[in-house]
């Protein structure tokens, strides 16, 4: 059996395209013919509704799988892209962070269950949607990782709280997880009329050298457009220069992972 690669997409700003990167690169592998699950820890639950699972439809939830209530594998709905499967959350989750402060291996709670679904069934990519903070779901995240992958906003303030994540990244390094990589910084929302945006991304390239993906990801109406039609961007319009970016973001990602495009 190849290696899971287990990819936690975080950075504690909200709104640099954490939930929209995590679902459409699970697309893009899942249509390359890999086998996805996408793990939704944010209690706002955007990945979960982004792949149109309603509230109905989210009866076991990550927080009952965090929390040790439920098995990770009774938690996995389908999604309507082939191949791809999501532990879906609601706003329960909120509750988790101060719940887990008070359990026993409150770091590892996320990395055990990913770890019992591991053996039973395979998946070559997970990806964690992080909630927007440096809490103990993060944490959690990071933990049961062996990849981060950091969606920078193309805007000015970029960089701005990137060291505070950095930081954290290396104290999990340093004690509780000392296999987790950078995968990678992918930036979004470029806009490639603007000077800012190309000035902004010489700006990381030259801070963060070649962890930075070549590929960026475009401001694009169709990706705005497709969550409240509760598919990926790559269902709703697939030849979209959003989806293109994504397309071009998961071969990349296959190659920096050392894994080839052939299930
Ligand atoms: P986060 O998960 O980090 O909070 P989201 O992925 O939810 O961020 O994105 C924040 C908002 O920006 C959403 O409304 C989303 O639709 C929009 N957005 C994300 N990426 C793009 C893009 N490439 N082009 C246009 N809008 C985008
Ligand atoms: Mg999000």
């Amino acid at each position: 059996m190849s290696t899971n690669h287990i990819i936690a997409v975080a950075n504690q700003k909200g709104g640099v395209g954490k939930t929209t990167t995590a679902i459409n690169l699970a697309t893009a592998m899942a249509a390359v013919g890999k086998s996805v699950l996408v793990i939704d820890l944010d209690p706002q639950g955007n990945a979960s509704t982004g792949f149109g699972i309603d509230r109905a439809s989210r009866e076991i939830t990550s927080y009952d799988v965090v929390l040790g209530v439920a098995a990770m594998a009774d938690a996995i709905v389908e999604t309507s892209v082939k191949g791809l499967f999501l532990v879906p959350s609601t706003v329960d989750l909120s509750a988790a962070d101060l719940e887990l402060a008070e359990m026993p291996q409150r770091n590892y709670r996320l990395k055990q269950a990913i770890e019992k679904v591991v053996s039973e069934q395979h998946f070559d990519f997970i990806f964690i949607d992080c909630p927007p903070s440096l809490s103990l779901l993060t944490l959690n995240a990071l933990v049961a990782a062996s990849g981060v992958l950091v969606p920078l906003q193309t805007e000015f303030f970029a960089l701005e709280g990137l060291s505070l994540l950095l930081n954290t990244i290396q104290q999990v390094q340093g004690a509780l997880n000392p296999d987790l990589e950078i995968n990678g910084v992918v930036l979004t929302m470029y806009d490639r009329r603007s000077n800012l945006s190309a000035q902004v991304e010489e700006d990381v390239r030259d801070y963060l050298g070649d962890r930075v993906y070549t590929t960026v990801i475009p401001r694009n109406i169709r990706v705005t457009e497709a969550p409240s039609h509760g598919v990926p961007v790559l269902m709703y319009d697939h030849s979209c220069p959003g989806s293109r970016a994504y397309i071009q973001l998961a071969t990349e990602m296959l190659k920096r992972t050392g894994t080839s495009i052939a299930a």
